[in-house]
């Protein structure tokens, strides 16, 4: 496909094709403009992009037809609204992905296997490539960012993906409840209209299953950057094939969802599919309707100026007052990567009866991308629903990143008065990596487990460079090379069990089973230390026995940001101080029974009162004084449970110090 735009721009001028960087893989990142050669302030910029979850095909795929059909057409609209805007086409976000779902595709062609999704990770961290936007810790989202969206700074970015086959075949705005306060709300009234128009149009063309306001709410800037730098996010979700065979579904295998039923026609959802064959090329049809409506509608959509912003402000104490003064510095780097203008202080200053010295950096609320930084430096109060009970998120309920970093920063309503200039950074290249050897993390060949690539990406990032451990390894391989194991968060049943036989070939078949627990037991007791994160914890308590009870239910924190206390005392909350911030996923907590011993220490504990410091916690009362981190001693080892998530998306650097503790003390010992 590169070959073939590379054709294209040899004859027709009006494409250029750029490459913005490498990825994960080493290949080669292309963005297709068609239009002016530079960014130009009078003209509206459209950005499309497709292939971030590298198994959804469609919109990769249907690339090469349509840039083809944008240069060739002879339709007046088309032709005028591409006369008018900058189109940038990024065709495949994740193009090693692709790679390897390409690669699976023919050694499994004709076989039973054909058409599931590849084991194992199709990128470095998995599935989560579309949860990377606010750290950019990935070479994709660092290019797209930096190369097309500051660059930019569309007015309208239509984000093609794929969702399960058994829904709607297609789903777009408006979006759901909750969506982020931050979001102008011109900006989100532009991506209800784009959704709409093009809803209309695929009825106008006989395409049916259309969907509007399903699923997909705007509360996690994760999942997207644009809306928060002005640009509307249009989120067009195909239903999927099995990696580009068809599927085949009657009607009554059409899956219902709260709130949408596949069989019945509504005011969202006009023109039922009524089942049948579907198909790449049906995905194709449908993304091709998405993007052309987007380029004429886009082009001669009357976009509101975004309101004007109260005056406010951010103050961020300079690196020598703060507690990390790394992750301040990592902060403000987040910040400058996501196009926020950061502003240091030329003298000392007065502000709220605290003096601050020269060099404290101010975040001004007079700057377009103010709803970028104000999301994520504020914290979240999940709205409730209008209909009464809150609706869980799409993704997580926070993302507060003075918490989750350990940073201190001040909201004020007030720009402190105060001469400032401009400040300048360049990322700090990455401490280079610990020779590998000691530290080990578990990856699963279930498709996409995310959070080992997360804990990869994290220890690496603080200077270790972990081996990966597959299941095989761990029934069978030698451990003994290894003084830590780290099992990333994973559901206990997909880390015992894995694949099974009935959709993958035997060689992936199967998880670390009871075998593995075993071996994992006698590794620990002979010296190793084992960390179990969240969802592993359950399975490491059970199979290796150990005397903690596990507390999963009476509680809901749908990726919230919560308080515990620390045993200041125990090596591994070591520079932490005696409170920190966790991430909870409705994470694991503990119980320790009456009888324990000596040999089981509670190493951080959810306070008496409400722990909820950002996002939505209901039934605190469940965690109260129950232990959020716990060690057990195991003969000469020890196992270390998180029942939270110390390795979060490259955001909790608080709580990563603990297991950077953890390993260092191990590789003492
Ligand atoms: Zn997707």
């Amino acid at each position: 496909m590169l070959a073939y735009y590379a054709r294209l721009a040899a004859v027709e001028p009006r494409l250029r094709v750029q490459e913005i960087g490498r990825d994960w893989s080493g290949q080669p990142l292309a963005a297709l403009s068609i239009g002016s050669r530079e960014p130009t302030p009078s003209r509206r910029a459209i950005v499309i992009t497709s292939g971030t979850h590298a198994h959804e095909l469609g919109g990769g795929q249907l690339m090469p037809e349509l840039v083809h059909e944008l240069l060739t057409t002879r339709q007046p609209n088309l032709n005028q609204a591409l006369e008018s805007i900058d189109l940038v086409i990024v065709p495949v976000v994740n193009p090693g992905g692709l790679q390897i779902v390409a690669d699976w595709r023919e050694r499994t062609r004709g076989q039973p296997h054909d058409g599931v999704e590849p084991p194992g990770q199709t990128h470095s961290i998995g599935h989560d490539l579309n949860r990377d936007w606010i750290m950019q810790t990935q070479p994709e989202t660092r290019a797209v960012v930096q190369h097309v969206l500051n660059r930019w700074r569309p007015a309208i970015v239509l984000d093609l993906h794929e969702m399960p086959p058994h829904g709607p075949r297609y789903a777009l705005p408006p979006y759901v409840e909750p969506i982020d306060p931050n979001i102008p709300s011109a900006v989100n009234q532009a991506s209800d209209r784009l959704g709409n128009a093009i809803a209309a149009q695929m009825a106008r063309e006989g395409k049916s299953g259309v969907a509007t306001g399903l699923f997909f709410d705007a509360f996690s800037p994760a999942r997207a950057y644009s809306p928060y730098h002005g640009g509307a996010r249009v989120l067009a979700e195909a239903a999927g094939t099995r990696l580009g065979l068809p599927v085949y579904l009657s009607a009554v295998e059409l899956a219902s969802a709260p709130g949408f039923n596949p069989r019945e026609a509504s005011a969202t959802h006009s023109y039922p599919w009524t089942g049948g064959r579907w198909s790449l090329s049906d995905v194709g049809a449908y993304h091709r309707t998405a993007a052309m409506t987007t380029i004429i509608e886009g082009a001669r959509l009357d976009l509101e100026p975004v309101e004007s912003l109260r005056p406010g402000a951010f103050v961020i104490p300079p690196l020598a007052m703060q507690p990390n003064p790394d992750a301040a510095r990592r902060l403000r780097e987040t910040l400058i990567a996501g196009d926020v203008r950061l502003e240091e202080a030329i003298t000392a200053f007065q502000f709220a009866e605290v003096k601050l010295p020269a060099g404290t950096v101010i975040v001004d609320s007079a700057q377009p991308a103010w709803p970028w930084a104000a999301s994520l430096l504020s914290v979240q109060h999940y709205p409730a629903s209008q209909h009464g009970n809150p609706r869980p998120p799409y993704d997580v309920a926070a993302q507060t990143l003075p918490l989750l970093m350990g940073v201190d920063v001040i909201k004020t309503d007030q720009r402190p008065a105060v001469a400032t200039r401009s400040l300048g950074l360049q990322r700090l290249p990455s401490p280079v990596p610990k020779s590998a050897g000691s530290v080990a993390v578990y990856c699963s060949q279930r498709p996409n487990a995310a959070e080992a690539g997360w804990a990869i990406t994290m220890l690496t990032d603080a200077g270790n460079a972990p081996a990966k451990l597959s299941d095989a390894a761990i029934r069978s391989g030698d451990l003994d090379r290894f003084d830590i194991i780290i099992l990333p968060h994973q559901r206990p049943d997909y880390l015992i069990n894995g694949l099974n036989l009935a959709d993958y070939p035997a060689e992936f078949v199967g998880g670390i089973g009871q075998i593995g627990i075993k071996r994992l037991k006698f590794w620990t007791k002979a010296g190793g230390l084992l960390i179990a994160i969240d969802g592993a914890c359950r399975a490491v308590i059970d199979g290796i026995g150990l005397s903690i009870d596990a507390i999963d239910d009476g509680f809901y924190a749908p990726g919230s940001i919560l308080r515990v206390e620390l045993d200041a005392g125990h090596p591994v909350t070591g520079g932490c101080g005696a409170e920190l911030a966790i991430m909870s996923v409705t994470s694991v907590a503990f119980g320790l029974r009456p009888d324990t011993g000596p040999d089981v220490r509670a190493i951080a504990r959810y306070p008496l009162d409400d722990p909820l410091l950002s996002g939505w916690l209901s039934g605190w009362e469940r965690l109260a004084g129950k232990a959020a981190i716990v060690e057990q001693r195991l003969g000469d080892g020890a196992v270390l449970l998180f029942g939270c998530r110390p390795l979060f998306r490259g955001q909790s650097l608080a709580s990563r110090r603990m297991i950077v503790n953890a390993i260092g003390n191990a590789r003492k010992s």
